[in-house]
Parts: C-alpha cells; sequence; structure tokens
C-alpha cells in the first residue's frame, strides 16, 4: 500500500475480507449509511437487524478511516469526568449519558462474541499520571465514579505501577479492568462482515453525498471528512493527525508492560501505548495541527517512546501510520438529526467504544424511537469559530496552548 498514512500494522494483519462492488444505484433502500467505519458499520449492521433495507457506502475501504488506524484503546466513558458531566447537566441527565456511555463497553463486548470477531481482545486500562495534580485529580474522579454510578476501577500507587507500566517515571495511575485493548481493523471488518449477514449491501471505492442514493433516511458517518460533503455540520469539528507506530515483536515485553494493559498518560497531547496480539509494541504520540505528515513518521513517534521506555529508543520499528482525529469544540460527540439525516461524528480521540453505541442510537432514531438518542443530541455544541478559512487556525492557537501548559 503506498498511503504514506496507512502502511499500518493492522493493514499487514487484517483478516480476510472480500472487495466490495463500486456503487452504481438502481436501487431503493430505507437507509443509506455513509462511511464504513465503527460508526456507519454499527448504525448499518443495527439498522438491519430492524428489518430494514440498508445500504453501506464508503469512499476508500472498510475500515480505511479513523476506525481502521486508532491505537485500538478501550477506555470507558466519555472525554469528560463524571464529576464533570453532574456539575454541568444535573444528576438525571449524567445518569443518562452514565448508562449509555459506559454501557458502551459491554455492547462492544456483546458485538465481539455475537459475531464472533476475531479481533485481539484483551482486558485492562491504565490511565497515568503525568504530574501528582493528574494523579490527585484522577483519584477523585475515580472515588466520585465508584460513589455515586458505582463503576469500581483501582487506584494504582506510585510504588505499584509496575505491576503495569516499567517506564515512564509517573505519579500513580488508574487501572480500570473494565478497559482493554484490541485490534481495531479487524473489528471493523468483523462488523463489516456482520451487518452482510444481517442483509446490509455494502459498496466500496464509493464516495457519495446524501443525496446521491435513493433512500428514506441517510445517516452520515464520515467523522473528520464531514466538512467534504456538509460544510456548515463539517464546522463542529477539526481533524487533529495523530501518528501511531508497531516494533518489531518484542521478546521481552513483560520488561514494559507485564500486564498486558493498554496505557494512557495524562497529557493533553498523550502518548498511549499497548502491546499487539504478538507483542509488538503500539505507540502512539505527538499531534500535529497541520494535515501534512511528518517526513518521517517513525521518527516523529519514536522521540516519545524514548521519554517512556528509553532502552526501546532504538528498537526497529515495522510500521508507522497516521490519521485524523475529529474533535469538537467541548470534546463531546456531535450526534443529531437534520430532517431525515441523521448523523453522528467527533468523538475527539474517545472513539474506540462510543462509535458502536453512536451506531446504534441512530439506527434507533431512524427507526422513530427518540429517547436514547435525544441524550446525546441534547449535548450543546458550538462550531469552531472562524468560519470557512479561520476556524483552523484559531483552533490550533488553543491546542498549542494546552499542549505548552504540560511542559509548564
Ligand atoms: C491515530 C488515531 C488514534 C486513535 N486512537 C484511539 C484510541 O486508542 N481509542 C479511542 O477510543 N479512539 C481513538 N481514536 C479515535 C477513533 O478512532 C475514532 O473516534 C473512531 O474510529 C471514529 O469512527 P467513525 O466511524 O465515526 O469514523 P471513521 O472511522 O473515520 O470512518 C469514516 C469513514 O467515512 C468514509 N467517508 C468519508 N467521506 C465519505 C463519503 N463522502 N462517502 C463515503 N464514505 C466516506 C471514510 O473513508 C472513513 O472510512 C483514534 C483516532 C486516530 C486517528
Amino acid at each position: 500500500m503506498n498511503d504514506p498514512l496507512n502502511n499500518s500494522y493492522y493493514q499487514a494483519s487484517a483478516n480476510a475480507w472480500v472487495p466490495q462492488p463500486v456503487f452504481t444505484g438502481g436501487e431503493k433502500y430505507d437507509v443509506a449509511v455513509i462511511g464504513g467505519g465503527f460508526t456507519g458499520l454499527s448504525a448499518a449492521l443495527a439498522c438491519a437487524e430492524k428489518g430494514l433495507k440498508v445500504a453501506l457506502l464508503e469512499a476508500r475501504s472498510i475500515g480505511y478511516g479513523a476506525s481502521g488506524r486508532n491505537g485500538g484503546q478501550l477506555i470507558p466513558g466519555l472525554r469528560w469526568s463524571m464529576r464533570e458531566l453532574d456539575e454541568e447537566f444535573g444528576r438525571e441527565r449524567s445518569q443518562a449519558i452514565f448508562d449509555l456511555a459506559y454501557g458502551a463497553v459491554d455492547r462492544v463486548k456483546q458485538r465481539i462474541d455475537r459475531h464472533g470477531i476475531q479481533c485481539d481482545l484483551k482486558s485492562g486500562h491504565l490511565e497515568a499520571a503525568y504530574k501528582p495534580a493528574h494523579f490527585d485529580a484522577m483519584r477523585r474522579d475515580t472515588e466520585y465514579l465508584e460513589k455515586h454510578f458505582g463503576w469500581k476501577s483501582e487506584t494504582v500507587q506510585p510504588k505499584d505501577l509496575e505491576k503495569h507500566i516499567r517506564g515512564g517515571g509517573y505519579y500513580g495511575g488508574i487501572y480500570d479492568s473494565q478497559g482493554g485493548h484490541f485490534h481495531p481493523l479487524n473489528y471493523a471488518l468483523g462488523l463489516a462482515s456482520a451487518a452482510q449477514q444481517a442483509g446490509v449491501s455494502i459498496f466500496e471505492n464509493s464516495f457519495v453525498r446524501p443525496g446521491d442514493v435513493d433512500a428514506g433516511a441517510v445517516i452520515v458517518a464520515t467523522d473528520s471528512w464531514l466538512h467534504e460533503i456538509d460544510e456548515r455540520l463539517g464546522r463542529y469539528t477539526i481533524p487533529i493527525m495523530n501518528y501511531n507506530i508497531a516494533t518489531q515483536p518484542l521478546a521481552n515485553w513483560e520488561a514494559f508492560l507485564p500486564s498486558d494493559a493498554a496505557v494512557a498518560d495524562s497529557r493533553f497531547v498523550l502518548n498511549y501505548y499497548r502491546l499487539s496480539a504478538d507483542k509488538r509494541l503500539i505507540f502512539g504520540g505527538g499531534e500535529k495541527y497541520v494535515q501534512t505528515p511528518p517526513a518521517d513518521i517513525s521518527a516523529f513517534v519514536r522521540k516519545h517512546i524514548a521519554d517512556v521506555f528509553p532502552s526501546l529508543a532504538d528498537t526497529a520499528i515495522d510500521y508507522a501510520w497516521g490519521g485524523a482525529v475529529g474533535v469538537t469544540m467541548n470534546r463531546l460527540p456531535h450526534i443529531g438529526r437534520e430532517g431525515n439525516i441523521f448523523f453522528a461524528h467527533g468523538f475527539s480521540g474517545h472513539g474506540a467504544l462510543v462509535t458502536t453505541l453512536a451506531g446504534e442510537l441512530l439506527a434507533e432514531a431512524v427507526a422513530g424511537t427518540m429517547g436514547r438518542f435525544d441524550v446525546f443530541a441534547r449535548l450543546p455544541h458550538r462550531p469552531f469559530p472562524g468560519g470557512k478559512f479561520f476556524a483552523r487556525p484559531l483552533a490550533t492557537l488553543g491546542l498549542l496552548y494546552y499542549a505548552l501548559r504540560d511542559r509548564l
């Protein structure tokens, strides 16, 4: 594959998938789903399970976007803590958000079980504190989450961190046994096979706009590409480029991540990493606010690996790739409806679990059941200020400010 951003370990270890035809029209559908990532695939599958006639149209190939390139970290919840959600929206609404967002963990696991998806699912996620103050905040949030919502995770004192991570110099962490990690592209391909078996017609290499398909309802699940087909809705997110590498398999992996948990640190521009099934270190680090990739993605990420695991500074890197994270102003997903067009985007780097749920909520809304969909659709959102030309530069300035604060 010649795409420098898509030379991924996931592509190299993808399960078998028969390429699907290009969309040529001529059929009428109940629902057209645009985008073959987790959101679109989950929505298409859930619509077909409701007996609807569904076409899923993907501009490139299934999992081509963030869903086939991400860190594979399964982190329960949203970017906001439940304490923050409680303060902002009150208990009744935050409880409804909790039920859905944390329930997404089980929904993904159920999909994997029910459809026999081979995607290297592992349990265990550690959030590692980069500063002492981060550890204090994490502990407060964790206690709050257990006391008010009954979600248990484990506070890990600095001296006990080595059960999970040997490196990084962190100040403590939170271990969540209900989080974990998986092979994201194989999860996407597994959802696609399940959708096909449920009757969904899948088309690849088929870039479409909402009016292109003869369908009663349209689900738009194109995440960071939304601006290409809807300039106005597209302004609710900006794409932030993020890069990943996979090392060669590590014979001594237990010297780095002995519990095989996924780890994400607490910085604004975070390092996140885990082991693949064949014990490669899959590491994401550093962000870029321009679309042009670094000339050498491996070198760009390698310096962050060296910060966490100095002894791996020169380890061979077999794959390096990148993708766009669709980020909203407030870091909560933007989900809604305009007439017969339903959309969900902007998972803000926290989409591996919540997208499956979002797809199901979209399907419920298409079928006329609005209750759970409205829990998310009622979250307040604003487009990035600055209009077509200045939104990204202005947002970049804000992001650089937060990135700088980590270094102070
Ligand atoms: C490098 C990286 C690392 C990440 N790491 C994590 C992580 O570890 N944990 C986590 O929770 N989240 C992570 N994320 C975020 C997560 O991957 C996303 O939130 C999630 O995959 C979004 O899924 P989606 O289906 O909404 O969008 P996508 O997966 O981006 O799918 C959109 C699809 O729409 C297609 N498309 C676009 N326009 C059209 C069109 N006009 N017609 C037809 N098709 C179209 C695209 O080709 C694409 O396949 C990461 C993201 C990136 C980029």
